[in-house]
């Protein structure tokens, strides 16, 4: 099993090569597409993909299993600061490993999605994640996809991308998604969900989800990931 910063990468022809530019971040609400975008784009251009919203989801999978109160930053920062957290990158997509077990699956459970924004609004766990994302992107090459990529943690990257689509695409999406995974789900359930979850990411007083001043804002609305991810790889080509 190789880690995150155990493969190999090489340039996009069209990619200038600086320092600044080892870093394409993106970050969006839920169901802007930014995952499957990211993740299309990193293996194009053979970067890293970095998706620290799975970082979050373990968190809140690992508080939840130990039983620790989520207003607790305390035992939430100790928490984190015990965690092995690793992704294994031969996997398309990367698992997500803590110790030896693979919790990929886990993670994606229907009362991750809440309990993940709910721990990411914590100061101790934001500031655990954010070092562990910067140590991960260390002397690689990255897509890094979540809320504050562009905003606080890579807010020095070259190339900055935030995704948006319209509210009733993304619930679509996220619906979709859950009826692949077997869930028996409503479409109002999904919908009144994401809005909660957008709401709380988009207000809370560390770090909220908000585009960086210099960042590309891309409507997916209406558009496939492959139109996007060409979207952005003319950007990065013109840049
Ligand atoms: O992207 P994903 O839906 O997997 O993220 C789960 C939760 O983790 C989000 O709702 C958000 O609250 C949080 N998150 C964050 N900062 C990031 C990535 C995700 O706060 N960089």
């Amino acid at each position: 099993m190789r880690g995150l910063s155990g493969r190999s990468a090489r340039y996009w022809p069209g990619i200038r090569v600086s320092d600044m530019n080892n870093i394409i971040t993106i970050d969006g609400p839920g169901g802007s597409g930014k995952s499957t975008i990211s993740r299309m784009l990193a293996r194009k251009i053979n970067f890293l993909y970095l998706d620290t919203g799975a970082m979050y989801r373990a968190v809140a999978l690992a508080a939840n299993r130990e039983d620790i109160d989520f207003r607790d930053g305390k035992r939430l920062g100790e928490l984190c600061g015990l965690l092995d957290l690793h992704f294994d990158t031969d996997e398309e997509p990367p698992s997500l490993f803590l110790g030896n077990e693979d919790i990929s699956m886990a993670i994606r459970g229907p009362e991750m999605d809440m309990l993940s924004s709910e721990v990411s609004a914590v100061k101790e766990v934001r500031e655990a994640m954010v070092s562990i994302q910067r140590k991960m992107a260390r002397e690689t090459k990255v897509v890094a996809e979540g809320r504050d990529m562009g905003t606080v943690v890579f807010r020095e990257a070259g190339h900055k991308f935030f995704l948006t689509a319209s509210h009733a695409v993304r619930a679509e999406r996220r619906y979709k998604e859950r009826l692949e995974r077997g869930e028996a789900v409503l479409r109002s359930v999904v919908e009144a969900e994401l809005k909660r979850r957008d709401r709380q990411d988009e207000t809370r007083s560390i770090s909220p989800l908000r585009p960086a001043e210099d960042a590309i804002v891309i409507d997916s609305t209406g558009l496939d990931p492959e139109e996007v991810v060409e979207e952005i790889l003319d950007h990065l080509a013109g840049s």
